[in-house]
């Protein structure tokens, strides 16, 4: 190393220690961290990444979030060989599409999982104003202590997982609520320079009067903003309105199944015209037959003689244990009962072409099955013992209910099954997840064509696909391709990246492209064109001059 670049990493070293103080001092010694021991478990992921984080901060409150972005974007300002920009996350937990990993090197990462509060609880109109901290079991909590009057949404990930950060990446989960965008308004976000603004009413105030529909109307008067800091750098979010879903009179899940794969685009177009006209209001998932035996099984590594992909005869030998089908789907009907009544009429006449595998559950058939689970076992040979369990948390799922019990199934490839499912961390484990998530209108044929897409390339490179499909809005579904793998076994990182990298660009060659993007898939979104993004590129310049919030984040 030449004596100018010694004195140059002398001086990067002098300015990084000069802002660690100033920071230091915002949230107090045991909230940064900066040593590479410290920040090590916040550069962990489920596959490869390029950059890092250097530093760890994780504020308090919402009036220290604002301290460290001013302090930040000041001292980059005022000292000329200054760089430095935050990364924010709210749980961390993205896991599959990145875990903490920033968009850019040497980043700062702002973890805002202690700021937790619920306020603002409406137990009329079904509202309620939230920070980054408060988590799925948070609010679920909350929501029950309240008497319940309410539910909320949760996703398939752990309960652990923020609801802001989730709502950011605009996820998804099983109920009627399960578009999660679509039901949140009023941001509060902080921007780069420390100043904080209100999105629709909360905005404005007259003599200290806000609008008294802040919390239930979206759009306020003049611009629609909110969309701008979901999957993007513009700002971070320091609170948020949620809209819940009121607990209805009745509840019931729907099960689907087909045996024949190729009957998927059928079910699809029977399914279509009632997610179209509201008879199914609830986001509907299919999941083929991988999916369902990882989230039954792990990869039987003995049995296939260290042999990957799964063998076909293996493979139908575990669809009979645990009587799996080649595609199934699971709903739920919220309505009065004589409502659901109605819809399940209705839902029973329209797929009656395509197959009549359809079974109703309430709560009392659940608690049948989970109370006959082992004498079922005995006389039929099918593991009901494992399969109701699941059924039994898919049904939570749709009332709202959040668990970790989906959290193995991304072990589904390691060589030892995790002991405990509490408190799971695929990123310590060195799991590999990597999730693609290519949406298309709700239509037989284009499942038809993705499916074959991934089918193909994940068999050539040695993994199992497995899909979910989602009947995400009334006209668009979701496909989400899993491609799990174990990091501990040498060259999967790079041939499953190699495996992504294909779907991607294959689905994307006939317009299959993703709701959301993970950290490795930034590489491939930015060789598409946009007629948009060059505009946003001025919009951030224009309100983050220093690019102090994640530069580059989702091409911006
Ligand atoms: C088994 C399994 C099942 C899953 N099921 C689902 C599912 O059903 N639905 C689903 O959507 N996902 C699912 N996921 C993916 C993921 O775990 C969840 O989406 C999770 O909620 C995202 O992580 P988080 O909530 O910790 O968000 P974070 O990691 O905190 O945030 C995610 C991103 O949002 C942005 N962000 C976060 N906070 C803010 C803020 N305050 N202001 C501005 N931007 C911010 C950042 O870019 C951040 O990287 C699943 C994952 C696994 C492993």
């Amino acid at each position: 190393m030449s004596y100018n670049n010694l004195q140059s990493n002398h001086s990067k070293r002098v300015t990084m220690n000069n802002l660690i103080s100033l920071l230091t001092a915002i949230v107090g010694p045991g909230y940064i961290f900066s040593s590479n021991e410290q920040v090590a478990e916040y550069n962990l992921g489920t596959f490869p990444h390029k950059n890092n984080n250097k530093i760890v901060i994780k504020p308090a409150n919402t009036a220290q979030v604002q301290q460290i972005v001013k302090t930040i974007n000041q001292y980059n300002l005022s000292n000329d060989d200054a760089n430095f920009s935050i990364s924010t996350v709210s749980s961390g937990k993205n896991w599959g599409y990145s875990a903490q990993e920033p968009s850019f090197d040497n980043a700062i990462l702002m973890k805002l999982s202690r700021i937790k509060e619920l306020t603002n609880y409406d137990n009329k109109q079904g509202t309620i104003t939230l920070t980054p901290g408060v988590t799925q079991q948070d609010l679920y909590d909350y929501l029950q202590e309240q008497g319940g009057k309410f539910w909320m949404d949760a996703t398939g990930s752990s309960p652990e997982c923020s609801i802001i950060g989730n709502t950011m990446e605009r996820g998804f989960g099983h109920t009627e609520y399960g578009d999660h965008f679509n039901n949140v308004c009023s941001f509060e976000v902080i921007l780069a320079d420390g100043s904080i603004i209100n999105t629709g009413f909360k905005q404005f105030s007259k003599n200290g009067v806000v609008p008294v529909a802040a919390d239930c109307y979206k759009w306020g008067i003049g611009p629609y903003i909110d969309g701008l800091f979901s999957q993007s750098n513009f700002g971070i979010v320091t609170k948020m309105t949620l809209w819940l879903m009121p607990k209805p009179e009745h509840f019931e899940a729907f099960f689907i199944s087909i045996k024949d794969e190729d009957k998927i685009a059928d079910l699809i177009d029977a399914l279509q015209p009632l997610k179209l006209n509201g008879i199914i209001k609830s986001s509907a998932h299919i999941g083929n037959d991988h999916k369902a035996i990882q989230a039954l099984s792990f990869y039987p590594w003995k049995k296939a003689k260290n042999q990957t992909p799964l063998p076909e005869s293996i493979k139908n030998t575990l669809k009979k244990k645990f009587m799996v089908n080649a595609w199934s789907v699971s709903g739920a009907f919220y309505g009065t009962k004589a409502e659901v009544k109605v819809w399940k009429k209705i839902l029973k006449q329209a797929i009656k072409d395509v197959t009549t595998d359809i079974k109703f559950i309430d709560q009392s058939t659940l608690s049948l099955a989970i109370k006959l689970k082992g004498v079922l076992s005995l006389f039929t040979g099918i593991d009901f013992n494992t399969n109701i369990p699941l059924l039994e948390k898919v049904f939570r799922l749709k009332q709202g209910i959040p668990t970790n019990y989906f959290i193995p199934s991304t072990y589904w490839r390691k060589k030892t099954p995790p002991k405990t499912i509490d408190g799971l961390d695929p990123t310590q484990d060195n799991v590999g997840l990597l999730w693609l998530a290519p949406i298309a209108p709700i239509d037989g044929q284009h499942v038809k064509k993705m499916v074959k897409i991934i089918n193909a390339i994940q068999i050539k490179y040695g993994y199992e696909p497995g899909l979910s499909i989602t009947l995400l809005t009334e006209r668009t579904l979701d496909c989400v391709v899993s491609l799990v793998f174990d990091r501990d076994i040498e060259g999967e990182d790079v041939k499953a990246l190699a495996c992504h990298d294909e779907m991607f660009e294959s689905l994307t060659n006939e317009g299959y492209f993703p709701y959301r993007l993970s950290s490795h898939a930034h590489e491939a979104y930015n060789k598409i064109d946009s007629s948009l993004i060059p505009q946003l590129k001025k919009i951030k310049h224009a309100i983050d001059e220093q690019n102090t919030l994640s530069p580059d984040k989702y091409g911006i």
